[in-house]
């Protein structure tokens, strides 16, 4: 059920293979009702990951790792799914991915599972890496919410299932109310990662601010407020920023953005699971980020970005999962290469914002 992509994909065997004749399309005008998915299409789910590929792939993948991947589980989902996660590399520094904390947004966990497929290969990025950092792959954070069927007959709804329904898991992270929350923060306390991306959907048609451009992939690069960010961290964001920009960019007709209205100072989602590893345990003000019973931990993530990719039928997703995969695989070499710091930022104010668009208008 899973359909093969070529884990690894440079970006001129990307227009090569013409993987980017669809995103062409989806941009040219449609009636009724484009670019949006609409209740009546007909969606394919054929080459979307459920719970037990997401088993079965971890599994394949460790067995043909020769011993550089290992599989393991973080607890158990509210449902008695495994949390599972996959661990590769053996360097000092920890970079934590994760996909699918919002179980209706699927192509997280593909993205994650190929990236982690290409971490086990020969290429020399990917060896350096291996080198360099320790990185955790969690490729689906919340089994239960991506398994549930809906009334429409559908896999996936945005939270958990029990003990509290469709609670938003990446709004747990202060009350710590579900058992996939309390799993993967005794994961995050023994890990103590240095680095984070969460993968994200965001299911409305945005522009580019003021243009009639679609844009197909905004990154995240302010969870919190900026006040709240230490001065490394929040040149750290922008520098993450700038290299996930650079890498795909300019890939045909592909429009970054920076996710969120330009002007919000209410944009402060300290709840959300990356936002906490970029607060830690002792943020003055908000409470503090552990379960019940448990200690905070001292320890806070240089910089955590998360990407907001559009939601789209079958058609466009071949690219959207090739977008996050040269993405990441860019951050990965900067890090372990050891040049975050070098990143020219100068262009950080110039990447635009984007603008929702009812479905239909453009
Ligand atoms: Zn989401």
């Amino acid at each position: 059920m899973m359909r093969r992509l070529s884990s690894v994909l440079a970006v001129s065997a990307l227009v090569a293979t013409g993987l980017l004749t669809p995103v062409a399309a989806q941009n040219a005008p449609q009636h009724p009702g484009g670019p949006c998915i609409q209740d009546q299409q007909n969606v394919s789910l054929e080459s979307i990951y459920f719970y037990d590929d997401v088993v079965s792939e971890l599994d394949r993948i460790e067995r043909s790792s020769h011993g550089l991947v290992t599989v393991n589980s973080a607890g158990q989902s509210g449902e008695g799914r495994e949390l599972l996660y996959a661990t590769v590399g053996t360097g000092d520094t920890v970079f934590w991915i994760q996909g699918r904390i919002h179980g209706n947004e699927r192509l997280g966990t593909q993205s994650a599972l190929k990236i982690l497929d290409w971490l086990t290969s020969g290429d020399p990025a990917a060896s350096l890496i291996r080198e360099e950092l320790t990185v955790i792959v969690i490729p689906m954070y919340n089994p239960d919410g991506a398994e549930f069927v809906t009334a429409s007959g559908l896999k996936g709804i945005r939270g958990s299932v029990t003990p509290n329904f469709n609670r938003d898991l990446n709004r747990d992270w202060e009350i710590f109310s579900q058992p996939e929350s309390i799993a993967f923060w005794h994961l995050f306390a023994q890990t103590r990662p240095n680095y984070a991306l969460d993968y994200h959907h965001v299911g409305e048609a945005h522009v580019i601010q003021g243009t009639n451009e679609l844009t197909q992939f905004q990154i995240g690069h302010r969870p919190i407020a900026v006040s709240r960010f230490t001065e490394e961290q929040w040149r750290t964001q922008r520098a993450m920023t700038m290299v996930v920009h650079d890498a795909v960019d300019h890939i045909g007709s592909v429009n970054v953005t920076r996710y969120g209205p330009a002007q919000d100072p209410g944009f402060d989602i300290t709840n959300a699971v990356i936002s906490r590893m970029l607060l830690g345990g002792n943020a003055p003000g908000l409470p503090p980020a552990a379960p019940p019973g448990e200690t905070p931990i001292d320890h806070t993530v240089d910089g955590a970005l998360f990407f907001e990719f559009r939601n789209v039928g079958q058609k466009g997703s071949g690219l959207l999962v090739q977008l996050h995969i040269v993405s990441t695989k860019a951050l990965l070499t900067e890090v372990a290469e050891a040049t975050l710091d070098d990143q020219d930022i100068s262009g950080f104010d110039s990447i635009p914002f984007p603008q929702a668009v009812s479905c239909g208008s453009l």
